[in-house]
């Protein structure tokens, strides 16, 4: 009995090496050096300018990559704004034309004010003092708040961590939500470098755009008072009275676009689970010149690569389908601060909780052509796919090297991970993030011609094989216990729970 079952099981194996030595093969002839290279050299060419959101040249590497899924037989996502192209509305928003501010009859100093939120508002209107605004704070509190106005201190509770945007948003959310006219946070001890946050609040920078229903009258203020001087006018004043006025803020459009295809996947029940190829397209465009008087930073490694890895899976997959269904998405904007991938999960062209994995590729650089380096390697249950497809072609599979370097924040996959998706990160190997790869990052050498693609053949054949191997299995991918996103995907898998 038992030699039987040792048999049975060994054919089984020899069936499944087999299967996989079939994928091999498959892999092999897809993908080749000079594919690879003709893909490389256009996307990272001095003609694309460096692929800079908002510019006509991104545009005509989104072209390119569309085309290219176009011979593959990758179809379009119903649901798409245009063929394969999602359009990405950004928006850079300046600070208020004015602000001033009122306590109880004393004008406030424009200095001490920065605005989080709001734009052509004047109010006038009694104002409360609910303590840290807390939800206990709030709920003690039961007059109703309608149109007056909301005064805080500033930051977290004694001993508590987080980010003082993170508990500033939520206060202003509470008093939102009960009606109030505005929320203004006092700031009585020297909590930060307010010169410093000044410049981060009112730089100019592209974000998604907000839906056009958002109210943009609510108010969020922090005022500095680290001498107590306006706490002092509202203790002693009997009428709490105060008067806002803030002006109107300039706008500035640009529309860019994430490329998006699928292709559906074999197996009747398992093509209704996806896997997610992503990688961003984008790079940082025209910037400083060089020694040489180069200012073209051409992101060959950042991230034309990451956009081949995907590209080399579409063709693949395209060619020779998978259980699972595949969605291929690279993104626009990741540079900007992750534009992209954040406008693709508040607006995803198909359920996010029918995506049961997204296997992202971004780069840097790479100072170690033996192995792969997995940004999240071992935080999801498919560590054992990925370490065998590299192993296939001569690489070792390892993880995040340079955990200070907050990689995994860092990129678009994050964005899949709030939501619950396990999502790492595949990039060049690299055992620290040093000079070598600090050489190439975000510099105008990150070029096509300073690439080893001997090295990158293995690279994205190893990619391509995790691909195939995490979409045939019918198990189904999930963080590893205990990993910060892992109550994330029981709610968005199992959401009755
Ligand atoms: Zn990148």
């Amino acid at each position: 009995m038992k030699k039987r079952i040792i048999l049975a099981l060994a054919i089984l194996l020899t069936g499944l090496q087999v299967w996989a030595q079939g994928d091999k093969a498959h892999v092999e002839e897809i993908v080749t050096k000079s594919n690879i290279q003709g893909h490389i050299y256009f996307l990272a060419s001095d003609e694309l300018r460096g692929r800079a959101t908002g510019s006509p040249e991104i545009d005509i590497a989104a072209q390119y990559i569309s085309s290219s899924f176009t011979r593959y037989g990758v179809k379009p996502v119903p649901g798409a704004d245009e063929g394969y192209f999602q359009y990405v509305h950004l928006q850079s928003v300046s600070k208020p034309a004015h602000v001033s501010a009122g306590l109880n009859g004393e004008n406030m100093e424009p200095e001490d004010m920065l605005v989080l939120r709001g734009e052509s508002v004047t109010s006038e209107a009694e104002m409360v003092y609910l303590k840290l605004g807390t939800e206990e704070d709030f709920r003690k509190y039961k007059k109703d708040l309608t149109g007056k106005i909301v005064i805080v201190d500033g930051g977290l509770p004694e001993g508590a961590t987080g980010s003082v945007f993170t508990a500033g948003t939520e206060k202003a959310d509470r008093a939102l939500e009960r009606g109030a006219a505005g929320i203004i946070e006092l700031w009585g001890t020297e909590a930060f470098n307010w010169a410093g946050i000044r410049q981060y609040v009112e730089s100019e920078r592209y974000r998604v755009a907000p839906k056009p229903s958002a109210d943009q009258s609510f108010f969020q203020l922090w005022v500095k008072d680290y001498e107590g001087a306006y706490m002092d006018v509202i203790n002693k004043a009997k009428k709490q009275k105060m008067m806002v006025s803030l002006g109107a803020r300039n706008r500035k459009d640009m529309y860019s676009k994430n490329v998006v295809g699928m292709v559906e996947g074999t197996d009747p029940v398992l093509k209704n689970e996806f896997i997610i190829y992503s990688a961003h397209y984008d790079h940082v465009g025209i910037g400083k010149a060089n020694d040489e008087g180069d200012s073209i930073y051409n992101g060959a490694r950042d991230n034309a690569v990451g956009v081949v890895t995907v590209m080399s899976a579409a063709e693949s997959i395209a060619k020779k389908p998978t259980k699972r269904s595949a969605l291929f998405i690279l993104f626009t904007g990741e540079e900007m601060g992750l534009l992209g991938s954040s406008y693709y999960v508040e607006n995803p062209l198909l359920p996010l909780n029918q995506m049961v994995y997204c296997f992202n590729s971004d780069n840097g650089g790479y100072n170690d052509t033996s192995v792969a380096t997995i940004i999240g390697l071992d935080r999801t249950t498919e560590a054992e796919h990925i370490r065998k497809a590299c192993e296939m072609f001569g690489l070792t599979a390892i993880d995040d090297p340079a955990k200070e370097q907050g990689l995994f924040d860092r990129s678009d996959n994050v964005n899949f991970a709030r939501e619950g998706i396990p999502a790492p990160t595949f990039s060049m190997g690299f055992q620290a993030f040093d000079e070598e790869i600090f050489k190439y990052y975000h510099q105008t050498r990150d070029n096509p011609d300073n690439l080893d693609y001997d090295y990158l053949e293995k690279f994205f054949r190893a990619y391509v094989m995790a691909c195939r191997l995490i979409a045939d299995d019918t198990g189904k991918p999930f963080w590893v216990e205990g990993d910060k996103y892992y109550d994330a995907g029981k709610a968005l898998y199992n959401p009755q729970n």
